[in-house]
């Protein structure tokens, strides 16, 4: 995108800011990610390394193979249904998917009656495009009629694949849910504390320097610091995603009435963090409110929000860090596996390499979190029944 494309949505912006006024963060965030023509993941969504920032799946195949071996020890744990649907939330290039995939295709034999199919939840068409030739090799077909998936394939190991932009259009059914790195994606409203009591962070024009934008906070209290600030509240600076919120309290509502489970993996916090909006480009650290579409914006994901939202319709796990949630799959056998296999010293280089970004606590290991949902049944035992397993990552995995 060069720079003509880039000012297209600052102007836009600007004239909708200088007619109507100010805008939450929230609706800034939106516009800057997915306004249908020149948000960030609808044009560029630059992830992995030549992109805008790097993600676990995108720095090694071993994380995404852990998942995968994640959600079939929940699938055998819950007496191996016959069928399950796997439903990734932004799924970015598509690479989680492909390692999970090629972990059910090594695993047939456990995995031969059980009828699999995915189904991805994705809003931006130019990464759908990217995740279509990486799981399909480009053999997709477009769905025009009013069908629920607006896209479809078959994965080079024979899995049928749909594409939808909500989750809402997703079949129901015994599923398992991914979200990793999504959350952080969608839009927070941001709050301040001031004598006068609690107002929210606004995005203005600057009206001292042409086609800049800054940060007001607004002049009373608005619907946001009505609604979304507890009584409670300790911190003088608060980020809520109302938008997460909405979308775990379905994951809840399906996994209490169909079954099965979800995985949430995310940077975060369990309620205590305070100003963590940002903007990343180029790999480097972006000022949120230049060039807006630019740059990938996020901020962490606040997991006691998300546990609330379930309104307690499933049981939560987590949130714990990476680097425990991966050593409980056992990323140390799995590692100790590809080094023996691997002959030249540039792949072994490359494994400890990656092994290091995903676990070491001041890389991946300690800020990204992993937050489970499961159905109440799976975890309290019923008096006649035999004695549950333990839930894999947040416990040691036993099938070994
Ligand atoms: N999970 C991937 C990608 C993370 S980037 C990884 O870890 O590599 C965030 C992803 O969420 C992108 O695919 C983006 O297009 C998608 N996304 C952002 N907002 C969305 C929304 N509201 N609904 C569906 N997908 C969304």
């Amino acid at each position: 995108s060069g720079a003509g494309a880039e000012a297209v949505l600052l102007r836009h912006l600007w004239r909708k800011l200088r007619a109507s006024g100010p805008v939450t963060v929230a609706e800034y965030m939106r516009e800057a990610l997915t306004n249908p023509a020149q948000g960030y993941y609808t044009r560029r969504g630059g992830i992995g390394e030549s992109g805008d920032f790097i993600t676990s799946p995108e720095i090694s195949q071993v994380f995404g193979e852990l998942i995968g071996i994640w959600f079939i020890s929940e699938w055998m744990a819950t007496g191996k249904p016959s069928s399950f649907q796997l439903v990734e939330l932004g799924p970015g290039r598509g690479t989680l998917t492909e390692d999970i995939l090629r972990v059910f295709n090594q695993l047939t034999s456990v995995l031969s009656k059980c009828d699999v199919s995915v189904h991805l939840v994705e809003v931006s068409p130019k990464l759908s495009e990217i995740q279509a030739r990486m799981l399909t090799g480009g053999k997709v077909q477009p769905n025009t009629e009013d069908k629920s998936a607006y896209m479809e394939g078959v994965s080079k190991t024979g899995i049928p694949i749909f594409w939808y932009r909500d989750i809402q259009d997703v079949p129901p059914g015994y599923s398992f849910y991914l979200a990793h790195e999504f959350f952080d994606a969608l839009p927070i409203h941001k709050f301040q504390r001031t004598e006068k009591g609690w107002r929210e962070v606004l995005v203005d024009i600057d009206p001292e320097v042409p086609d800049q934008l800054r940060f007001v906070l607004s002049p009373s209290s608005t619907p946001g610091t009505e609604n979304f600030i507890q009584p409670e509240e300790a911190r003088d600076h608060v980020e809520v995603c109302p938008e997460a919120g909405v979308i775990v309290q379905r994951l809840a509502c399906r996994i209490e009435k169909d079954g099965g489970a979800a995985l949430v993996a995310d940077y975060g916090h369990d309620g205590t963090k305070t100003d963590t909006f940002r903007g990343f480009r180029n790999h480097k650290l972006h000022d949120v409110l230049s060039a807006p579409g630019t740059a990938d914006l996020t901020a962490d994901v606040d997991f006691s929000y998300l546990r609330k939202m379930t309104q307690e319709r499933t049981t939560t796990l987590g949130p714990i860090k990476q680097r425990e949630f991966l050593k409980n799959m056992g990323i140390d056998l799995r590692l100790q596996v590809l080094l023996q296999n691997s002959r030249d010293t540039a792949t072994r280089e490359q494994l400890l390499h990656s092994y290091d970004m995903l676990m070491n606590p001041e890389k991946m290991g300690d800020c990204f979190n992993f937050f489970a949902l499961l159905p109440h049944h799976r975890l309290v035992q019923p008096e006649s029944k035999s004695p549950l397993l333990p839930v894999a990552g947040f416990n040691e995995l036993l099938l070994k």
